[in-house]
């Protein structure tokens, strides 16, 4: 794992008035206090984080609130998907009043897309709107939850149930936060970097493969380089269509059947990313049987994601397991299901699959 230095990549993303500046480098927590400054980040801060990334970077973040001469409150969660849920958003309304907060006060999410989540939709709802920036400290985090300002508690009955659309200032990413993720937490992150080449960049595709060496031993110029890519593409589509009426659904490619592995193996099993990299596989699998790809194409998407140790094969539960799972996908719409599909590798298309149970049978015969 290596930390030579590098320079500071700034992406923008543009919305208007709620445009913001995404910064990208190894080892630039320091740099937060320059950024408050640039987007006059409010002088009263809270940082949400978990015990775990707290005591990992809450130091680091911390000194570079004093460089910046900002007061500045810790707001601790409890680490885990099982608490992005109302009494954690309680917890954080309760502190925020404790401590006085009004609309000129501002949070930082300090973590994975967990406490992105949650801390975006805090701030979203609280005296009905406070400024917040993203530190997103996982993989995941860093290519996809902390842009685009999607913000969500979970309910007993779904995931991301509760939520707002609701942009950042800014959003802060430093590669070096990856040095300390699991394993399975980086590849998990990884499937998802993979999937921005799949639907849409095929250079940026070829890119990962020519790299996967490096990224797998994490190195920083590889890192900056795989995450800026992956931000700017996400970043591109947002620009396009913030709030998911059109375009911004092929970001689910993978995910129909993803979210069905996770639901069907009760989220006990798979990483969200793992279950991703099996989705995708069976998403390239339809997508050749209708045409719209080649079996190498296939095998092309499967060893990149295998390269990163992801797994590929789809669990053994029936046919009828699997379709009722899809049901619930929210990208069921009048009940007919709309899949992302890829054509060749580096482009997709949404389309509706008015009868999916030969086309998952098939699917899933083949990829036995
Ligand atoms: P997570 O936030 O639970 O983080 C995973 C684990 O890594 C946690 O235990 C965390 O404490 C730990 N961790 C975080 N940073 C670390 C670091 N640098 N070193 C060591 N450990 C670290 O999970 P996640 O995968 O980051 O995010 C998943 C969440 O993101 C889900 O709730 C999902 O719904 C959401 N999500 C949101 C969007 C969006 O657009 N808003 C997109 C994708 C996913």
């Amino acid at each position: 794992m290596g930390c030579e230095s590098l320079k500071l990549e700034r992406l923008k993303l543009g919305l208007g008035e709620r445009s913001y500046s995404i910064w990208i480098g190894g080892g630039i927590l320091s740099d937060l206090s320059q950024a408050l400054e640039e987007v006059k980040f409010p002088r009263k801060v809270a940082v949400v984080a978990n015990p775990r990334v707290q005591a990992l970077y809450g130091g680091a973040l911390a000194d570079a609130l004093c460089a910046c001469d900002r007061e500045y409150h810790y707001i601790t969660i409890a680490d885990g998907e099982h608490y992005k849920n109302w009494s954690t958003l309680q917890t954080i309304y309760d502190a925020l009043i404790a401590l006085d907060f009004d609309r000129h006060c501002g949070l930082i999410a300090l973590g994975g897309g967990v406490t992105g989540d949650i801390s975006g939709f805090a701030a979203a709802t609280f005296l009905r709107g406070i400024p917040y920036i993203q530190v997103p400290t996982t993989l995941l985090a860093q290519v996809d939850s902390s842009v685009g300002g999607k913000t969500a508690i979970n309910h007993p009955r779904g995931k991301n149930l509760i939520g707002a659309f609701y942009q950042p200032r800014h959003v802060h990413i430093d590669v070096h936060t990856l040095q300390s993720l699991d394993a399975r937490e980086f590849a998990a992150g990884m499937a998802e970097v993979i999937k921005y080449g799949v639907i849409r960049d095929r250079s940026f595709f070829d890119w990962l493969h020519n790299h996967r060496k490096d990224l797998r031993k994490r190195k920083d110029q590889a890192l900056v380089e795989a995450v800026k890519r992956a931000c700017q593409i996400k970043a591109n589509i947002v620009e396009i269509d913030e709030k998911e009426s059109a375009l911004r659904a092929i970001l689910n490619f993978g995910h129909t059947f993803g979210h069905a592995v996770e639901s069907l193996s009760e989220y006990r099993v798979y990483r969200h990313g793992e279950a991703v990299a099996i989705g995708m596989v069976v998403a390239a699998r339809i997508s050749c049987q209708l045409g719209l790809c080649s079996a190498d194409d296939i095998d092309t998407i499967r060893d990149l994601l295998r390269a990163f140790d992801l797994p590929v094969d789809p669990p053994d539960y029936p046919l009828d397991a699997w379709l009722d799972a899809m049901k619930h996908d929210k990208k069921v719409q009048r009940g007919v299901l709309r899949l992302v599909l890829n054509k060749g590798v580096g482009d997709c298309l949404v389309r509706e699959i008015a009868d999916p149970a030969p086309l998952f049978a098939d699917a899933l015969k083949e990829l036995k």
